[in-house]
């Protein structure tokens, strides 16, 4: 029993073999997995019913990523992500953030979109999954204008360093790892998981991104999880299937139970 946090599989890159896809997963252990929606995004959207046929117990997360910031008119945010929330009856917002990297909506725009979408998570009472990237300061002030302790939810994908990690389990927040941290150049992130509580962290693809090693490159899928979970497991110490238990409790923890109709 395993669950992928974080993947895409409403997207383009999987229309063609979902089916497979999923037993794939199945096959590998992975039987739950969260699917991350952009809510700028109708053909996503339109897409909820079919991902929820193909695997009954996936669960969705809708939100705007910082790199579409700019597409949505400041007055029409609430309304495209609150439908988009129902659309897909979402059990958290995101993904959302700030990503200076890539800057590909202005900052003062990324800050305010990211901002009000926290806000929404607040007032649902929500968690968030946020994307941050070369963007550490201004993310913890986003979050932290919206009230201590308010906001709650998970750092995906996570990159950052020791004193982002700090900070965010400072703020109740849980941490999930990619496959990121199975590449053998990532000796420093993998100090930094080494660091996290036992009740924080968390584990995802963010398929189609982000293949494993090895097989890096390429369509990362589901069932992929399993070797960053192994990767984990090792840098903690801990027997794989106790590894596995601490994630899925975790991931409960974040984002609920899957109910048994699911
Ligand atoms: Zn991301
Ligand atoms: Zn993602």
């Amino acid at each position: 029993m395993l669950i992928d946090t974080h993947c895409h599989i409403a997207g383009d890159e999987f229309v063609d073999d979902l089916a497979q896809v999923v037993s794939r997963a199945q096959d590998a252990g992975v039987d739950q997995a969260i699917c991350i929606l952009d809510a700028t995004a109708r053909v996503e959207l339109d897409r909820v019913a079919t991902v929820r046929a193909a695997w009954p117990s996936v669960r969705f997360v809708a939100g705007v990523h910082p790199h579409h910031a700019g597409a949505v008119a400041l007055d029409e945010l609430g309304r495209v992500v609150s439908s988009a929330l129902e659309a897909s009856s979402a059990i958290a917002v995101g993904e959302i953030g700030l990503d200076y990297h890539y800057d590909f909506a202005p900052r003062t725009v990324q800050r305010e979109v990211f901002g009000r979408q926290v806000a929404m998570a607040v007032q649902r009472g929500l968690p968030v999954v946020i994307h941050t990237r070369e963007a550490d300061a201004d993310t913890l002030e986003v979050l932290d204008a919206a009230g201590t302790g308010r906001a709650r939810g998970v750092f995906h994908c996570f990159t950052g360093d020791q004193a982002l990690a700090d900070a965010a389990v400072a703020r109740g927040f849980h941490v999930s790892f990619s496959g990121i941290v199975t590449f053998p150049r990532a000796e420093a992130l993998r100090a930094v998981a080494a660091t996290i509580p036992p009740d924080r962290w968390l584990v995802e693809t963010d398929s189609p991104y982000l293949s494993p090693a090895p097989g890096r490159g390429g369509r990362n899928e589901p069932a992929r999880v399993v070797r960053v979970l192994e990767t984990m497991a090792s840098v903690r110490g801990l027997p794989v299937a106790e590894a596995a238990a601490q994630a899925l409790a975790n991931a409960a923890a974040v984002f609920g139970d899957v109910g048994p109709n699911r």
